[in-house]
């Protein structure tokens, strides 16, 4: 049985209080863009609310303070791994014999590193931590590296669960919602790296899909970077257009898109195989481009292949982290939020936790090295997919992981077209990161706010952007 956690407040409603918090609830969040494009009725001309949880998630404040603290050094330590090219071509070697996707990154990776960086060449790393609490600690379920989403509508979603706490008469519990300033964080960051590029011309290029779903979230970091430095404009293109002929690289390594150079690439897309779709590469020519280019990458491949799950799994192994740092209390702050990670490379090692997720396959994750939602094997399937891969190489291309049992939760789900639902749910909390450096030294280093996602306790997997989980905001409790 999981433990379970009381709802912030009383949530049991009669059916006209109900409708009447709901539709009130949902109109502010069409109002206020908690937003997204519908992909079953796809228009460019309308966005639908984006899943929500009526009231905010009881979260235990230790444990948010401790995810909140600990961001930096998450940072610090990706950026450590993202400029050592010998660990990263040892830790991926195996992987990428047998992922071609990784082993196409680590391509582009490898040529950049051979024809040489300059030392003083910055990267930016706009990250998103994300944990689960297991019991009544927080554990981390990854750390993505790339696209990390939903710093824009999540700030909203604080404020849609101030107004709802406020319409149920609850307005005096407000200051156990924390504060939130992922998106001014995240566009900060991108700011900050534009002023280190110092061409007061130069544009941000954000990498977008053909088509975006999540536009709200994406419009509010452009909007903010606005807002932020009326001078700097935002150009938004897809991969296949750079590399049908939408971007070139002139002599001095300068990116440059229809007549204008490029100071920041933000990327929105580029984590999946999907978004690579030609047949001719013209993708890959368009990422090796701007990997090559002198503009400042948000991540560079470094940063990307720093986040693989091959990568946090070796993490975990005894003695790694202290080779990355030479202080025992960081060390022992990382080493707190993680939990049992396995390598299934064709070895002994390999062999042993084979064997013992398919004893108890529902004990454990399997995961492919691939980001974005959806791709993890889980229960019964577990033990069915490693008798499959017995002796096979392939196996090496996914890792081991301890499930984590979240508390449960009784919270109001509501989605667009769909009549209110009373669920058990369970959360995940994403605390964001900023980090600017060179290979030198760090020039910026910060925590950036949270996010908290939300999905009914059936559901393997909670993505919001893919559907299956709800936006949430954390009600920090002492327990
Ligand atoms: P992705 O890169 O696809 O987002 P994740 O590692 O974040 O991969 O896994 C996707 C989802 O699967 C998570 O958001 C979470 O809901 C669930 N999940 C992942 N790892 C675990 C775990 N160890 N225990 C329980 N659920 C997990
Ligand atoms: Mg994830």
């Amino acid at each position: 049985m999981s433990a379970r956690l009381e709802p912030c407040v009383s949530i049991d409603f009669d059916s006209s209080a109900l409708d009447e918090v709901v539709t009130k609830t949902k109109d502010w969040a069409l109002m206020h863009g908690v937003c997204m494009r519908s992909r079953q009725n796809f228009s460019p001309d309308s966005i639908n609310f984006a899943p929500f949880v009526l009231v905010p998630s009881t979260f235990p404040k230790k444990e948010f303070e401790k995810a909140i603290e600990l961001q930096t050094l998450v940072n610090e330590m990706i950026y450590r791994i993202a400029n050592n090219y010998e660990f990263l071509k040892t830790t991926l070697a195996i992987t990428n014999t047998v992922d071609p996707f990784t082993a196409q990154l680590f391509k582009i990776y490898t040529t950049v590193q051979e024809e040489g960086v300059s030392q003083e060449e910055c990267c930016g790393g706009l990250f998103r931590c994300d944990y689960m609490l297991d019991r009544d600690a927080v554990r981390q379920v990854e750390i993505n590296t790339i696209a990390s989403s939903f710093a824009g509508i999540c700030t909203r979603v604080t404020r849609l669960h101030r107004f709802v706490m406020q319409e149920l008469g609850h307005g005096d519990k407000l200051q156990q919602l924390p504060e939130n300033n992922a998106l001014e964080a995240l566009c900060g960051g991108m700011l900050k790296a534009w002023e280190i590029y110092n061409q007061p011309q130069a544009v941000i290029l954000f990498i977008v899909e053909d088509i975006t779903y999540n536009i709200c979230d994406q419009r509010f970091h452009e909007f903010e970077i606005r807002k932020q430095n009326p001078n700097v404009r935002v150009v938004r293109r897809s991969l296949t257009q750079l590399g049908r002929g939408g971007a070139v690289l002139d002599a001095e390594r300068k990116l440059i898109i229809d007549g204008q150079e490029v100071a920041v690439v933000y990327f929105r897309c580029g984590y999946a195989p999907d978004q690579y779709p030609s047949a001719d590469g013209c993708e890959w020519d368009a990422r090796l481009m701007i990997e090559r280019s002198k503009a400042i990458k948000c991540p560079s491949i470094s940063y990307h292949l720093a986040g693989t799950k091959k990568v946090q799994q070796v993490l975990a192994e005894p003695g790694f982290l202290e080779r990355i740092f030479d202080n025992a209390e960081k060390v022992a702050k990382l080493r707190d939020v993680f939990t049992g990670l396995y390598s299934l490379d064709l070895n002994e090692e390999g062999d042993r936790a084979a064997e013992m997720a398919i004893e108890n396959p529902e004990k454990y994750v399997l995961k492919p090295q691939r980001e974005g939602g959806g791709n993890n094997v889980y229960g019964k399937e577990v033990a069915e997919v490693l008798k499959q891969l017995k002796d096979n190489p392939e196996r090496a291309s996914y890792i081991l992981m301890d499930i984590i049992q979240p508390p449960l939760l009784r919270n109001w789900m509501i989605r667009p077209s769909t009549q209110p639902m009373l669920v058990d749910t369970l959360s995940e909390l994403g605390i964001f990161g900023v980090i600017i450096g060179n290979s030198k030294e760090i020039l910026h280093n910060s925590m950036g706010g949270h996010m908290l996602r939300t999905k009914i306790h059936t559901a393997n997997e909670g993505g919001v952007a893919a559907g299956l989980g709800a936006l949430d905001s954390p009600f920090l409790v002492d327990l």
